[in-house]
C-alpha cells in the first residue's frame, strides 16, 4: 500500500444507492489482504429509505453478473419479475397506447436500421403492419410471455434485452448481506454533524447523535434528498430542472399481485401527471407522479386509488422531490451517489442506472487520499453529460405529447425545452435520422420508440434505403415477423417461467 492509499471509504446512508456503493467496493477489497481499506456504511433507522424504486434498466443484469449473483436465487429473493420495457397508455393522446422495449425493430438490412427501410415501406405499402411487429420485446409483452435471448449470434428473435423489477427494500437487504459477508461494517446511528478538516475543507469524520465519530479518507454520500454531505457540508449548487420536468410529487401505495404477471411496467398519463403500475411476485407496486400546482394531493390520491387494477394493500405514501442535480456530484473528498446526486423522475426508471453508472466510475477514478481534482473533474463530466442526456430523454415525453386537455399538457407543449433536445427533435422530424448525444444514454431504438409512439413521423428517411428491390423488402419483413411471432408464441408465459427458472 502506499503511504496515500485510502484507508477508510465512509458511506452515509443505506438506501438502495448506499448499499449498490458498498457490494462492489467490498468486493473488490475482500481479495486485498492487510492493505484494503476499510469500508463502513453509516445508516439510521430513524430516517428509513425511499425504497421504491422497483423498476430498472436491462445494465442491471451486467451489475449483478459482477457481483456474482445468482440471476434466479437475486429474482426469488427480492420477489422480482422481469421488464421486457414499458408501456405507455394515453400518452401521445388519450385512448392511444405505445411500448418502448428494449431492443431493436429487427436485424439492421444493408447496415441500415430496420425501421428506416420500414419507414419507406409505409409510404408506398398499404397493409403494413406496425413497427411494434418488428420489436421482439414488444411482441413478447403483448403476449405476455418471457424466455430469455437464446444463443450468441444476433438473429430476428433473439433481438431483444430484459431488466427486472423488484422490492427496491428487499434488494438493498440482499446486497447488505453480500457486502457485510464480504467485510464492509455496517454502522446504525444519526449523523448530526460533519466535521471538515481546517486546512483544506475535506470531510474528515461525521459524529453521531451517541457521541461516537467516523474519520474516513472518502466519503460517499448517499443520504437521499438530504443530501447530507454533498448539499449541506460541500453547499453544491443545486441545478433545478422543474422548469422542464414539472413534477415534484408522488404518491406511492403497494396493491395485491395482478394475475397475469405482466412483464412490463405500465405508464398512463393522467391529467396532471402519470401513474405507474409495477408486478412484482408478492404484490403491485403503484404510484401516481404529479405537479402539486395542477392537482391538489388528496385529488392525486382518488386518481391512484381509482387507477388500481388491483386492492391497495395500504394507504397512500406521500413523497415530495425538485427534479435536477448537483452542479458537482464530487467536491474535495465527498461524492454524491444517489438521491443525493439529483433525481428527474421515475418515468424511465432510471434512478438506479445513474446509480450504477456512478460507482462504476467511482471505482474506475477511485482516488488516493489526495482526491486530486483532476479525478472529480472527470467524473463530475461524465455524470454530468448523463444526466442532462437522461433528462432530455424524459422531457421528450412532456414536450411531444398531442394532448392539450389540461393545464399540465398546455404548459409542456407551451414550455422551452433545452437546445440539445431541439436539435433532437428537428433532426429527427426533418430527415429520420436520430442524434445520440451521450454513448451511456438510451440508444437509437429508444428514442425512435418514443417518437414513433408519440406520433412524430418524419418527413424523410435515410436515402440509401431505396437502394434496394422494395418487393424483396416487403418479403424479408414479412418473414421476420412471422419468426419473431413464431418464437414468441413458443415461450412459456411470464408467470410459468417464473415457476419454472425462478421458485423450483
Ligand atoms: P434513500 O433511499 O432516501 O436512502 C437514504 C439513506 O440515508 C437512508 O439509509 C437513511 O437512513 C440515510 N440517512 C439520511 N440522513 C441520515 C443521517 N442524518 N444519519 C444517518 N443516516 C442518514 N428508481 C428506479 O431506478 N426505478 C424506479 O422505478 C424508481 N421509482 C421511484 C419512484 C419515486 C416516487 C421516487 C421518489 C424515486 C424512485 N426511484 C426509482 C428512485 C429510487 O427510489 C432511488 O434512486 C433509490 O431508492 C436510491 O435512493 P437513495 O439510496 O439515494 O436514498
Amino acid at each position: 500500500m502506499s503511504d496515500q492509499s485510502l484507508r477508510k471509504i465512509v458511506i452515509v446512508g443505506g438506501g438502495t444507492a448506499g448499499w449498490m456503493t458498498a457490494a462492489p467496493l467490498a468486493q473488490l477489497f475482500a481479495g486485498a489482504g492487510a492493505a484494503r481499506p476499510e469500508v463502513v456504511l453509516v445508516e439510521s433507522p430513524d430516517i428509513g429509505t425511499i425504497g421504491v424504486g422497483e423498476a430498472t434498466l436491462p445494465p442491471i443484469r451486467a451489475y449483478n453478473r459482477s457481483l456474482g449473483i445468482d440471476a434466479a436465487e437475486f429474482v426469488r429473493r427480492t420477489q422480482g419479475s422481469f421488464k421486457l420495457g414499458i408501456e405507455f397508455c394515453d400518452w401521445g393522446r388519450v385512448g392511444h397506447r405505445f411500448f418502448h422495449g428494449f431492443g431493436d425493430f429487427g436485424p439492421a438490412i444493408e447496415n441500415r436500421s430496420a425501421w428506416q427501410h420500414w419507414l419507406r415501406l409505409q409510404r408506398t405499402v398499404d397493409d403494413l403492419p406496425p413497427y411494434e411487429d418488428w420489436s421482439v420485446a414488444t411482441v413478447m409483452a403483448r403476449a405476455n410471455r418471457f424466455a430469455k435471448p437464446e444463443g450468441d449470434t444476433p438473429s430476428a428473435a433473439n433481438a431483444f434485452a430484459f431488466a427486472y423489477h423488484f422490492d427496491a427494500g428487499l434488494y438493498a437487504a440482499y446486497l447488505r448481506d453480500y457486502a457485510v459477508a464480504r467485510g464492509a461494517q455496517r454502522v446504525e446511528g444519526l449523523i448530526v454533524d460533519v466535521e471538515l478538516r481546517p486546512q483544506d475543507g475535506f470531510v474528515a469524520a461525521v459524529k453521531l447523535q451517541d457521541g461516537r465519530r467516523i474519520e474516513g479518507d472518502l466519503f460517499i454520500d448517499c443520504s437521499g434528498f438530504r443530501a447530507l454531505l454533498i448539499g449541506e457540508a460541500m453547499a453544491s449548487p443545486f441545478e433545478d430542472w422543474s422548469a422542464l420536468l414539472p413534477c415534484n410529487s408522488a404518491l406511492a401505495v403497494p396493491s395485491e399481485r395482478v394475475a397475469p404477471l405482466t412483464p412490463f411496467t405500465r405508464s398512463t398519463a393522467k391529467a396532471a401527471g402519470w401513474q405507474w403500475r409495477i408486478p412484482l411476485q408478492h404484490r403491485t407496486g403503484n404510484g401516481h407522479v404529479y405537479c402539486s400546482s395542477f392537482i391538489s394531493d388528496d385529488a392525486a390520491a382518488d386518481t391512484l386509488l381509482g387507477g388500481l387494477d388491483s386492492r391497495a394493500l395500504d394507504t397512500p405514501r406521500q413523497l415530495r422531490f425538485t427534479t435536477g442535480r448537483r452542479k458537482a456530484g464530487w467536491v474535495k473528498n465527498v461524492v454524491a451517489i444517489g438521491l443525493s446526486s439529483g433525481f428527474l423522475e421515475p418515468l424511465e426508471s432510471t434512478s438506479i442506472q445513474l446509480i450504477m453508472d456512478a460507482v462504476g466510475r467511482l471505482i474506475q477514478f477511485l482516488p488516493d487520499r489526495h482526491c486530486k481534482p483532476q479525478l472529480a473533474a472527470e467524473f463530475n463530466r461524465l455524470m454530468a453529460q448523463q444526466y442532462e442526456s437522461t433528462r432530455d430523454f424524459i422531457a421528450l415525453h412532456y414536450k411531444l405529447t398531442e394532448r392539450r386537455d389540461s393545464e399540465l399538457w398546455r404548459y409542456c407543449a407551451a414550455m422551452p425545452i433545452p437546445d440539445t433536445l431541439a436539435h433532437q427533435i428537428e433532426l429527427f422530424r426533418a430527415t429520420g435520422r436520430v442524434a445520440i448525444l451521450d454513448r451511456d444514454g438510451f440508444s437509437e431504438p429508444s428514442w425512435v420508440s418514443l417518437y414513433f409512439g408519440l406520433g412524430l413521423r418524419p418527413e424523410a428517411y435515410d436515402p440509401l434505403v431505396d437502394a434496394i428491390d422494395g418487393g424483396a423488402l416487403v418479403q424479408h419483413f414479412a418473414r421476420v415477423r412471422q419468426a419473431i411471432h413464431q418464437t414468441v408464441a413458443g415461450m412459456p408465459s411470464h408467470d410459468d417461467y417464473i415457476a419454472r427458472h425462478v421458485k423450483a
